[in-house]
């Protein structure tokens, strides 16, 4: 029987274990495409997998990894052939349906898009799903009719990766760019992503007032909580905030003082059902705009074996940037 090496998250009644190990290709789950799988990468949602820390994994066993990039070897998909070489975002991989941390994957084609053109797989996973994430966030602004000339963004979470990728796409784009962070050392750090300001982050994570002075037109948060009500209230009248991430908590204690008073925006990003138009939107532009050399220098390798640690790494805070994990 032929098998593949895979990280595998097991269950039984002493909770949840993860390891890497050989796993069956006759137990992937159905789909009409086979990737062989060159690269990952490790997006917060993973670390939740990888340690247990939240119910991401809804069945086992489960393979983790949200994104992949990888060739095709067998196809039933009209859009694809063998050796086309794809990308794989979302659509419940590493959560419901066995992912990306594998050198084979089996997934629907409809959930695939091509290797975006002038990338490498590895670049594509540097930008993984927190970078794609980053764009869904700027074309919502964008959608609403925000623009760099309304004045200031905010970044929450700067130094992450969703954060990191935000502050690139930002500055190409034009917008003077202020980046929220707790860690202070990375400063000059996120002023070479393009960030002309930085703020502590201690600034946004108190209780805060329904409405504050106006210091931001838009922003970009991946943060949530108290930071994310911050935010709102510091918004200028009518500007937007996007809305991404939960990783300072899940819960939003804000009022709709920002919302009726001062006409601001709480526009909502998912990227893991996002549909397919979009994705090649957001895709095409990242593959457009996004600086080689930033993404370079917001990314480390790894190697597979090394993403169960890494996934309490992003947990605590202490991933800079992207982390891409080598596969093939
Ligand atoms: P990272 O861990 O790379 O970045 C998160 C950053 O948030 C950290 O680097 C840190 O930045 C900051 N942060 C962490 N903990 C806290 C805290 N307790 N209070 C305030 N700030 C904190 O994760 P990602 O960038 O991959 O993901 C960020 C969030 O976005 C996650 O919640 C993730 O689940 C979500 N997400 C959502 C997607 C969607 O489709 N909606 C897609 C992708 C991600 P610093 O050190 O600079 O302060």
């Amino acid at each position: 029987m032929s098998t593949f090496r895979a990280v595998v998250i097991d269950r039984d009644g002493n909770g949840q274990s993860v390891s890497l190990k050989n796993f069956s290709e006759a137990e992937l789950m159905d789909g009409d495409v086979t990737l062989r799988v060159t690269h990952s990468t490790l997006n917060y949602k993973d670390g939740l997998a990888l340690t247990g820390k939240a119910p991401v994994v809804r069945r086992f066993p489960m393979i983790p990894g949200v994104d992949g990039a990888g060739v095709v070897e067998a196809s039933n998909h009209p859009d694809f052939q063998v050796g086309d070489r794809v990308v794989l975002n979302g659509w419940g991989t590493g959560e419901t349906h066995l992912g990306s941390y594998a050198e084979k994957a089996r997934v629907s084609g409809d959930w695939l898009v091509p290797l975006p053109r002038g990338m490498t797989p590895a670049q594509s996973m540097a930008v993984g799903t927190a970078g794609y994430t980053a764009m869904l966030a700027l074309l919502a602004l964008e959608r609403y009719g925000c623009t760099p000339a309304d004045g200031p963004i905010l970044v929450t979470g700067a130094s992450g990766g969703v954060g990191s990728m935000s502050i690139a796409l930002l500055a190409k784009a034009g917008w003077h760019v202020v980046a929220s962070t707790g860690r202070p050392a990375e400063s000059a750090y996120l002023k070479d992503l393009g960030a002309a300001e930085i703020v502590d982050r201690t600034e946004l994570s108190g209780p805060g007032k329904p409405l504050a002075k106006e210091r931001w037109a838009a922003g970009i948060d991946s943060v949530g909580s108290t930071t994310l009500a911050n935010l709102l209230s510091h918004t200028h009248y009518g500007g937007a905030v996007a809305a991404c991430g939960l990783a300072g908590g899940m819960d939003l204690p804000t009022s709709v003082a920002p919302f009726i008073l001062r006409n601001v925006a709480l526009l909502g990003i998912d990227s893991v059902r996002a549909q397919k138009a979009l994705r090649l939107q957001a895709w095409d532009r990242i593959a457009r705009d996004l600086d080689r050399d930033k993404l370079a220098a917001m990314s480390t390798t790894i190697p597979l074996a090394d993403v169960i640690s890494a996934g309490a790494d992003i947990l605590a805070g202490k991933v800079r940037g992207r982390l891409v994990v080598e596969i093939g």
